[in-house]
């Protein structure tokens, strides 16, 4: 159960960051998909060791986690940066983020994130858009969307529609425009700090949810305007909110 209280405090903190209301008519939802509407992120983590053991780069499989949320681009330069002294050029990246994404497919599919298909249920049912705010541009897990989540997702930002990755604000941004709305009638979801910092910075109320090996209070010292320990909760959260 949501603590009533605990939520209220939410949205007057929300006001004061950001000088908005959040309106009793939400208008639209945003989703970040791994970590949130899949349990992908170990199999994301271990498909990007197992692509750097093949090409010679150093990498622990735990260090992806801190990356979620990031363009595969992004990452790969990131790893290139460090291992070589130089970014790596868009061939380079291509390549790459496509021996990522074959290792991550041969996994086969990951399962849904506990409590997502309620969340998502209860935002299709109360009126709202939902919209995925992806940084992810992984095909087979994109694919898989539509029949997961009955249709629910046609408005989406994935890693090939923005030129700035989370954390920017742009994926928000984007995904607020694709809906139509206003920060203060939406609400985003996400569970990796760098989305959520992407979220707050777009000045959109940013529920914070801690699927994965994360401390408490991480995803607030992102920017998050509630923090929650499961999409369980945050289905409850979104019954309340809508
Ligand atoms: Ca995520």
């Amino acid at each position: 159960m949501i603590n009533k209280d605990v939520l209220k405090k939410a949205i007057e903190a929300y006001t004061a960051r950001t000088g908005l209301p959040l309106n009793n008519n939400i208008e639209a939802v945003l989703f970040d998909m791994d970590g949130v509407l899949y349990d992908s992120m170990p199999g994301h983590a271990r498909a990007w060791k197992a692509m750097c053991d093949a090409e010679g780069i150093e990498a622990d499989a735990d260090e992806f986690f801190a990356y979620e949320g990031r363009t595969g681009a992004s990452t790969i330069n990131l790893l290139y940066m460090r291992q070589f002294g130089h970014g790596a050029d868009d061939d380079t990246c291509r390549r790459l983020y496509a021996i990522k994404s074959a290792n991550f497919k041969a996994m086969g599919l990951p399962p849904l994130m506990p409590g997502a298909r309620r969340a998502v249920e209860t935002v299709v049912k109360g009126g709202p858009k939902c919209v995925l705010v992806t940084g992810s541009g992984q095909a087979s897990i994109l694919e898989r969307l539509d029949r997961d989540y009955e249709g629910a997702f046609s408005l989406r930002v994935t890693a090939h529609d923005v030129k700035h990755g989370k954390p920017d604000p742009e994926p928000y941004l984007l995904g607020l425009a694709k809906a139509g709305a206003v920060q203060s009638s939406a609400v985003a979801v996400d569970n990796a700090p760098l989305g959520v910092e992407s979220a707050s910075r777009a000045g959109i109320f940013t529920i914070g949810v801690r699927t994965g090996p994360l401390p408490e209070g991480a995803l607030m010292a992102a920017g998050a305007d509630i923090e929650l320990n499961s999409m369980e909760e945050c289905a409850d959260l979104l019954s309340e909110l809508l």
